[in-house]
């Protein structure tokens, strides 16, 4: 994974003084860990047990591109809602003064679109498999179309999600 598993049962509950278990990642891209003492209970959507939660900074990453705007690394980035995102690597934020500074360009990372070997249901053409930004996955027509100007959408509106 990254640096971060290394350091996995070495931290200590605040709350509890049990070690903290191993580091998760969201579907969203986000990570942390919780107390060893407590677990997700998917049923009643409550913590059982210690309910310690310590959110981790995702590091950015820098990517091996460069900024068009200025020439300086891009660095990938992924926002509170789980939108990901390329960013110049000199581009600042004061949070005193709500201002931003350095470089402003920003690249929002679409999902990525893989042929599939497989049919539509609905109209024979070929599926491909979608991954969205935040790593969903869905097989759609591959008739379909978006029109971002008129944010309408064409083709074939086949659309299987798959669970993760
Ligand atoms: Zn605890
Ligand atoms: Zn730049
Ligand atoms: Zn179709």
């Amino acid at each position: 994974m990254d640096n971060k598993t290394s350091e996995k049962g070495s931290e200590i509950c605040p709350k509890c003084g049990s070690s903290l278990g191993e580091v998760f990642e969201t579907k969203s891209g986000k990570k942390l860990q919780r107390c060893s003492k407590g677990s997700w209970n998917p049923e009643t959507h409550t913590i059982d047990g210690c309910t310690y939660v310590k959110w981790l900074e995702v590091e950015p990453v820098t990517l091996d591109e460069k900024c068009p705007k200025c020439g300086a690394p891009l660095i990938s980035a992924v926002t509170r809602f789980g939108k990901k995102m390329k960013k110049c690597s000199t581009a600042t934020w004061d949070p005193a003064t709500k201002t931003a500074g350095g470089c402003d360009y920003i690249e929002w990372v679409k999902g990525t679109t893989e042929q599939l070997d497989e049919d539509c249901p609905k109209c024979q053409a070929k599926l491909v498999l979608f991954t969205t930004a935040a790593g969903k996955k869905l097989k759609k027509c591959s008739t379909a179309t978006w029109d971002a100007a008129t944010k309408t959408a064409g083709g074939c509106d086949y659309v299987e999600w798959l669970r993760s």
